[in-house]
């Protein structure tokens, strides 16, 4: 699991430039599980820094996506979301609200990953699974 101090000094290696400001997305797209899109984590940025530009924040989640901490995740809008969860998990996402939500299955995760590698003979470096539906809420509307 990466970390705050982790991606820090990844990002220093890579002489990225830490400013307050990139280093509070870092920290709320970590703590975060909503899967926000980029006017969505510059709307809880501005909230502590009102300077941040827009640019700010694409070139950051930019930068963290090219270094493996962010994965842009699926949508049902065709708007760009992110996460910075690199555990094994499935997204669910509702096309009907929007909403993403994670759902933990290590061990049939894992055994799926082992038999894709057996049949595909691939070394794995990220996963994205994604199931799409109707959230418990848009489910009772429906
Ligand atoms: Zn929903
Ligand atoms: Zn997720």
């Amino acid at each position: 699991m990466k970390n705050l101090t982790n991606i820090i000094t990844l990002l220093r290696d890579k002489n990225f430039r830490i400013t307050p400001q990139r280093i509070a997305i870092i920290k709320y797209l970590l703590k975060t599980d909503v899967h926000p899109n980029a006017e969505e984590i510059y709307q809880v940025i501005q909230k502590d820094f009102p300077m941040i530009s827009m640019a700010t924040v694409y070139k950051t989640l930019d930068f963290l996506k090219n270094m493996g901490i962010l994965h842009k995740v699926g949508t049902s809008n065709g708007k760009n979301r992110f996460e910075a969860n690199i555990e094994k998990h499935v997204n669910m996402i509702c096309t009907k609200c929007g909403k993403i939500e994670d759902v933990y299955e290590q061990i049939v995760l894992s055994q799926l990953e082992n038999e894709i590698i057996k049949k595909s003979n691939y070394h794995i470096v990220s996963r994205r699974i994604e199931f799409y539906g109707y959230c418990k809420n848009c489910k009772l509307k429906l």
